[in-house]
């Protein structure tokens, strides 16, 4: 028989309320109601915020400011490439600022976004949208429980947002910020429900 855990530790699936601001603005927001769920321990979130978490307890509250470096890292001025438009099907439709997967030949897959469209290339920044930024998080501990082996298997939760469906190759994720599919779909629903305070 498992105890329910008490502090947050590795191999924990923790439910987080948090909102996060980058320069006194809100770029992404998880309520309690509908938290986001990670697997403490397996670089699900950035570094920093999940050294802050480490040894919390349900219910807890805190606020915690991460450097870049601590966050989605430094801005690389180098992480950029040019692809040329005859290799990207749809490049009429692309704007700048829009975010893309983008595959290598091995089939490993990364964020990019479209920096500038020329006539015959277009180039990528694979940077992280917030590489380089300072972040503010309130966070709250909405829930702790043990992951379940699967999860631990996989190296992520799998809570009601994830979509293992897809039945991607996890590893190719590995040296990404496999946060990465959690932030972007924060990005899409950010305006809204000021519930907080
Ligand atoms: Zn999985």
């Amino acid at each position: 028989m498992q105890t329910e855990p008490q502090y947050i530790a590795d191999g924990m699936v923790v439910s987080l309320a948090y909102v996060l601001k980058v320069d006194g603005e809100e770029v992404s927001r998880m309520t309690a109601d509908e938290p986001m769920e990670y697997l403490h321990g397996h670089q699900e979130i950035v570094p920093g915020l999940e050294a802050a978490l480490t040894g919390k307890r349900i219910g807890d509250k805190f606020s915690v400011t991460l450097t870049a470096a601590e966050g989605y890292g430094d801005f690389d001025s180098e992480n950029f490439e040019d692809i040329a438009r005859e290799d990207i099907p749809f490049s009429d439709d692309l704007e700048i600022g829009m975010d893309l997967e983008v595959e290598d030949e091995e089939g490993n897959a990364y964020l990019a976004t479209v920096s500038a469209i020329g006539d015959d290339a277009v180039t990528l920044d694979f940077n992280h949208p917030l590489a380089g930024k300072s972040l503010d998080y309130d966070v709250e501990v909405v829930d702790i429980r043990i992951a379940d082996p699967e999860e631990l298997e996989h190296g992520h939760a799998h809570g009601a947002l994830f979509y293992d469906e897809l039945d991607f190759d996890d590893d190719d994720f590995d040296d990404d910020d496999d946060d990465d599919d959690d932030d972007d779909d924060d990005y899409d629903d950010d305006e809204g429900d000021a519930d907080e305070e």
